[in-house]
């Protein structure tokens, strides 16, 4: 209908209906108004752009899954060596390079060298300034805190599988990600090849740190960050006493990046303070690194530490943060 012939038509409507629609045509053209400014606030100051948009929580936490299958991943187990082919094979398909740094330990009961290899997976290798992302990937010889079955195989879903999954994840974001920095995947080895309370922790990460000093290499570590037991699926990550000490701002960062994303699971208050993979990065290499971790897990050294405890949607939220805060920090 062209605009002459409804203007024709309204002329041949009586006054009270020619009024009504005035103010039907006036409402319309308030409600346009409206529209238009709300998306005009969405265009110039709604959410921030989120770069985590893309990560996809069901195959996380497939990755999770497939971790777990492989059963106990103890430091120079089957299962480890299973987990690295897996591992170096994901990140070679993404164009990652892959690198194995491998050492013994002496194990803690038999004294006998145990083959151990932390690997490492760098993006964008070339660059001189980079930032370290870690996790441990070897899982604890037994449940110890399982009350009805100390002795059962421990399977670390959290404990062990978590950051693994969230970063074979992130391997399908690394190569639209703009930072300032290279990024390295660190995976510590050792981490608790430990038998009962006491015990050496932190095999991996104290080599990677001794060798990081001894030897330095081309390009330095900006910044650390630390991941573990992020897969919980009631997430709860508190400030971490350590790392506000020894890192604090890289601690603040990741924790400011998360309150503007609105990823309410990191919450900005200090309760744990934990001694993990991050002590040597901090107090060896001379990395600032901080911590990511759920300390309160229910299921910490059980057999319940088992898929159905974790959720996908959890390792996302920790990486939509990490996604952003890579692509922020300066
Ligand atoms: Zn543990």
């Amino acid at each position: 209908m062209s605009a002459a012939s409804s203007e024709q038509t309204a002329d041949r409507l009586p006054q009270k209906q020619r009024r009504v629609s005035t103010r039907l045509r006036r409402l319309s053209l308030v409600l346009l108004g409206l529209l238009g400014a709300c998306f005009f606030a969405t265009l110039f100051a709604g959410p921030v752009h989120d770069r985590g948009e893309g990560l996809d929580a069901k195959r996380a936490f497939g990755y999770l899954v497939k971790i777990c299958r492989l059963g106990s991943r103890m430091s120079g187990t089957r299962g480890m060596s299973e987990q690295q082919k897996m591992i170096a094979d994901h990140f070679n398909q993404f164009g990652a390079k892959v690198q194995f740094q491998t050492f013994d330990a002496a194990h803690p009961l038999t004294g006998s060298p145990v083959r151990m290899s932390n690997l490492i997976v760098s993006w964008h290798p070339e660059a001189k300034e980079r930032v370290l992302l870690a996790c441990h990937y070897d899982t604890r010889p037994y449940p110890d805190l399982d009350r009805r079955n100390p002795r059962g195989t421990f399977i670390g879903a959290n404990d062990g599988a978590s950051g693994v999954a969230l970063f074979m994840e992130l391997a399908h974001h690394m190569g639209d990600l703009e930072s300032n920095f290279g990024v390295d995947f660190v995976f510590f080895d050792g981490e608790e090849l430990v038998y009962g309370k006491r015990g050496k922790y932190f095999l991996g990460s104290e080599e990677f740190a001794k060798r990081y000093r001894d030897q330095p290499p081309e390009f330095r570590y900006v910044y650390g960050v630390l991941v573990d037991m992020i897969g919980d699926r009631r997430l709860n990550i508190y400030l971490e006493k350590n790392s506000l000490r020894m890192a604090p701002e890289v601690t603040r960062g990741i924790w400011k990046t998360a309150k503007r994303l609105g990823v309410r699971e990191f919450i900005p208050r200090k309760k744990h303070e934990i001694q993990d993979d991050h002590l040597p990065l901090n107090q060896i290499a001379g990395i600032p690194t901080c911590d990511i971790i759920d300390f309160d897990y229910p299921h910490w050294h059980t057999t319940n530490d088992v898929p159905s405890s974790c959720s996908g949607t959890s390792l996302v939220k920790v990486g939509r943060v990490l996604l952003e805060w890579l692509a922020t920090v300066e």
